[in-house]
C-alpha cells in the first residue's frame, strides 16, 4: 500500500509541476487521480478536522490563505524516530520542521506570490479562477512526512459563504462555490462534507453540495464537528446513525479543539486523547465510540483512498501513455534542439532553405494557393489594359492629318506618307509601355506575397525568426533584381516592335485609288495603322507574358536564394549560430514539453513498478 500512496504523490506532483490543474479540455491526469476533498461552510471546523487527521497544527485560521487557494496536502507516514518534516512543491529541498511559526509566515508570503504565479498560468490553463484577487484555483501543494499520520492525499478548499464581507467582491459566494464544485464534481473525488453538530443538518451547505454532485452518496463522508458544543440534553445520534441523512459511508463525529484550546496551546495529542475520552465516557456515544473521532476518520479515509486508487491504476496508466504520446509528437513537431557545430548548423540552414524553396515552389506551381494569380495577370489584366489603350484618339482623323503633314515638312510626300505612318505607329505602340510595366509590377507583388506565404507556411522555419527574416530579405532583394530585368526586357520588346515595321504588311495594302489629302485618304491611313497596331498588339499580348515569366517567375523558381547561398558560404560559426536563434517562446515550449515527457515517463515507471509488486 505504501507504494500506491507514493505513486499518488508522484503523480500529484507531476500534475502540479506541469501546471495541469485539471482544467484542460482533455481528460487530464489530474482528473483521474483520486483525492479527498474537505468542503463545508466557513468555520464549520474544516481546518480543524484536517489538522486532527494530520495530527499537527499548521493551517492558518481567520483570514488565512486556505480560504483563498486550494491547499493540496499529502500525508506520508514515516517510521517513528525519523524526523518529521513538511515540504512545499514550489520550494523543493527546503524541509520545514517547525510547524507553527515558519509555516504561517510561509503561507502568508504565498498569498503575495500567488498573484504572480497565477497570472502566468491563469490565461492558458485556468478557466476556473475569477478575475478577483480574492480566490485562486491554483493550489498550494504541501507534503507532510510524519510518524503521526496515515497516508492520505487531501484538499482543503475555501469555505462556502453566503455573503461577501468587506473587501471581498460581491460574487465571492458564487466564486467559491464554483471553485469547490470544480473539485467535488469529479467522480474520483472523495468528499469530506463537514457540518458542525450545533447547526441543523438541513441547513448544511456541505451536504447540499455533496448531494448535488454525488446524488447516490457513493463517495461522500459525512463529518459532524463540534459535538461538544451541542446543547445539553441533545445529541447527534440521528445524524451519526444515518437516520437523518443517509450516506453509503458511515457518518463520523469529531471533537476538535475550541478556540479557547487553541489560544491556550492545547496540543494535538492532548486534544486527541480528550476526544477519545469524550466518546468513551459520553452516555450518548459510548456504544459507538470505536467508530467515532478523528483517528477513526483518518483510517477510514486511508482505506477508501487505497481502494479507489487500486481500481484506477489501469485508467491512469493509459492516460499517462496518452500524455507520453502527445508530448512525443509535440516534441517531434517542435523539432530537435539546434546543433552546436558550424558544419551541422550550415547543413541545418541549407535544409531549412530547401524546405522554404519547396513551399515557395508549391505556391508558384500548384499544390498551394497564389501562383494562379500570375496567370490572371496575363489572361485577364493585361488584355483588359491593352483594350483600354485610347488608339481611337491617337488615330482620329484630325491627329492623323496633323502627324502626316508634320512628317512631310515643306515637301509633300510623293507616293505614300512613309514617315507619317512610322510616327503614327510609333506613337500607338508607345501606349503599350504602361500595361507592360503594370504586368511586371503586379507579378512582382504576387511573388513578394508568395515569399511571405512560403515563409509563414514552412513549418520547419517557424522556430527560427532570425533565419525567417534573413531568407525573406534575401528573397525580396532577388525579386527586386528580377523586376528590374523584367522591366528592361518588356520595354525592349515594345521598342523593338516600333523600331522595325513589317514592310510586307503595307505592301499588301493599296492606297492608290484614293485621292491624296482628302478625308477618305486620311481615314484609310488611320485604318491601315490601326490594323497594323492590332497585329502587333496580338503579338505583344503573347510576348510580354513570356518576358515576365522568363525574367521573374522562372528566375524566382530557379535562383531565388542564390545570392543568399553565396553569402552563407562566407559566414563563420557565430554568424551561422545567430541565424539559428530560436524563437524564445518556442524554446520554452520545447523545454516544457521535454520536461513533461520526462515527468510522464517517470510516472509511468512508477506505475509499472507498483503494478508489478501488487
Ligand atoms: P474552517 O473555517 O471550516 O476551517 O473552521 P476552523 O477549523 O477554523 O474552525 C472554526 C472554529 O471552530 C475554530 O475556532 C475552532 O477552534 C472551532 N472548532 C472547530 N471544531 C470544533 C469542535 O469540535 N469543538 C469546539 N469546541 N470548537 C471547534
Ligand atoms: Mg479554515
Amino acid at each position: 500500500m505504501e507504494g500506491l500512496i507514493g505513486l499518488v504523490s508522484t503523480l500529484h506532483k507531476s500534475c502540479t509541476k506541469l501546471g495541469d490543474f485539471g482544467s484542460d479540455p482533455l481528460p487530464s491526469l489530474w482528473d483521474s487521480l483520486p483525492s479527498i476533498v474537505a468542503i463545508g461552510g466557513q468555520s464549520s471546523g474544516k481546518s480543524s478536522v484536517l489538522e486532527s487527521i494530520v495530527g499537527r497544527d499548521f493551517l492558518p485560521r481567520g483570514s488565512g490563505i486556505v480560504t483563498r487557494r486550494p491547499l493540496l496536502l499529502q500525508l506520508h507516514n514515516i517510521d517513528s524516530g525519523e524526523e518529521e518534516y513538511a515540504e512545499f512543491l514550489h520550494l523543493p529541498k527546503q524541509r520545514f520542521t517547525d510547524y507553527s511559526e515558519n509555516f504561517s509566515l510561509l503561507l502568508l508570503d504565498l498569498t503575495i506570490r500567488a498573484a504572480m504565479v497565477r497570472k502566468e498560468i491563469q490565461d492558458e490553463t485556468d478557466k476556473i479562477t475569477s478575475n478577483s484577487r480574492q480566490i485562486s484555483s491554483v493550489p498550494i501543494q504541501l507534503s507532510i512526512h510524519s510518524p503521526n499520520v496515515v497516508n492520505l492525499a487531501m484538499i482543503d478548499l475555501p469555505g462556502l459563504t453566503k455573503v461577501a464581507v468587506e473587501g471581498q467582491p460581491e460574487t465571492i459566494a458564487q466564486d467559491i462555490e464554483k471553485l469547490v464544485r470544480s473539485y467535488v464534481e469529479k467522480p474520483n473525488c472523495i468528499i469530506l462534507a463537514i457540518t458542525p453538530a450545533n447547526q441543523d443538518i438541513a441547513t448544511s451547505d456541505a451536504i447540499r453540495l455533496a448531494r448535488e454532485v454525488d446524488p447516490a452518496a457513493e463517495r461522500t463522508f459525512g463529518v459532524l464537528t463540534k459535538l461538544d458544543l451541542m446543547d445539553k440534553g441533545t445529541n447527534a445520534l440521528e445524524v451519526l446513525e444515518g437516520k437523518s441523512f443517509r450516506l453509503q459511508r458511515p457518518w463520523v463525529g469529531t471533537v476538535n479543539r475550541s478556540q479557547a484550546d487553541i489560544n491556550t496551546n492545547v496540543d494535538m495529542l492532548a486534544a486527541r486523547k480528550r476526544e477519545r475520552e469524550f466518546f468513551a465516557t459520553s452516555p450518548d456515544y459510548a456504544h459507538i465510540a470505536s467508530k467515532m473521532g478523528s483517528e477513526y476518520l483518518a483510517k477510514l479515509l486511508s482505506r477508501d483512498l487505497e481502494n479507489v486508487i487500486k481500481a484506477r491504476i489501469p485508467g491512469i496508466a493509459s492516460l499517462i501513455k496518452k500524455g507520453i504520446d502527445e508530448a512525443e509528437s509535440e516534441v517531434d513537431q517542435l523539432g530537435r534542439p539546434v546543433a552546436v557545430d558550424a558544419g551541422a548548423q550550415l547543413y541545418t540552414i541549407l535544409e531549412l532553405c530547401r524546405a522554404f524553396d519547396q513551399t515557395f515552389a508549391e505556391h508558384l506551381e500548384g499544390g498551394r494557393s497564389g501562383g494562379d494569380r500570375i496567370y490572371e495577370v496575363f489572361g485577364t489584366m493585361l488584355p483588359k489594359a491593352v483594350k483600354k489603350i485610347p488608339f481611337e484618339r491617337h488615330l482620329c482623323l484630325q491627329n492623323v492629318k496633323k502627324v502626316v503633314s508634320q512628317a512631310d515638312g515643306y515637301q509633300p510626300h510623293l507616293i505614300a506618307p512613309e514617315e507619317g505612318y512610322r510616327r503614327l505607329i510609333e506613337g500607338a505602340l508607345n501606349c503599350f509601355k504602361d500595361p507592360a510595366l503594370a504586368s511586371v509590377e503586379t507579378v512582382h507583388r504576387i511573388l513578394i506575397e508568395l515569399v511571405r506565404k512560403a515563409i509563414v507556411g514552412t513549418q520547419e522555419l517557424r522556430r527560427f525568426p532570425t533565419l525567417q527574416y534573413e531568407i525573406a530579405s534575401a528573397a525580396n532583394a532577388a525579386l527586386m533584381r528580377f523586376r528590374e530585368e523584367s522591366k528592361k526586357t518588356t520595354l525592349r520588346l515594345v521598342e523593338m516592335e516600333s523600331s522595325y515595321i513589317t514592310p510586307d504588311f503595307f505592301r499588301k495594302l493599296s492606297a492608290t485609288n484614293v485621292v491624296p489629302y482628302t478625308e477618305a485618304y486620311y481615314l484609310k491611313i488611320s485604318s491601315n495603322v490601326a490594323s497594323y497596331v492590332n497585329m502587333v498588339s496580338e503579338s505583344l499580348k503573347n510576348s510580354i507574358p513570356k518576358a515576365v515569366v522568363y525574367c521573374q517567375v522562372r528566375q524566382a523558381k530557379q535562383s531565388l536564394l542564390n545570392q543568399f547561398y553565396l553569402q552563407l558560404g562566407k559566414k563563420e560559426g557565430k554568424q551561422l549560430a545567430r541565424l539559428l536563434d530560436e524563437d524564445f517562446e518556442l524554446m520554452e515550449r520545447r523545454e516544457k514539453c521535454l520536461k513533461r515527457l520526462e515527468l510522464y515517463r517517470a510516472a509511468r515507471d512508477d506505475i509499472d513498478s507498483v503494478s508489478w509488486t501488487e
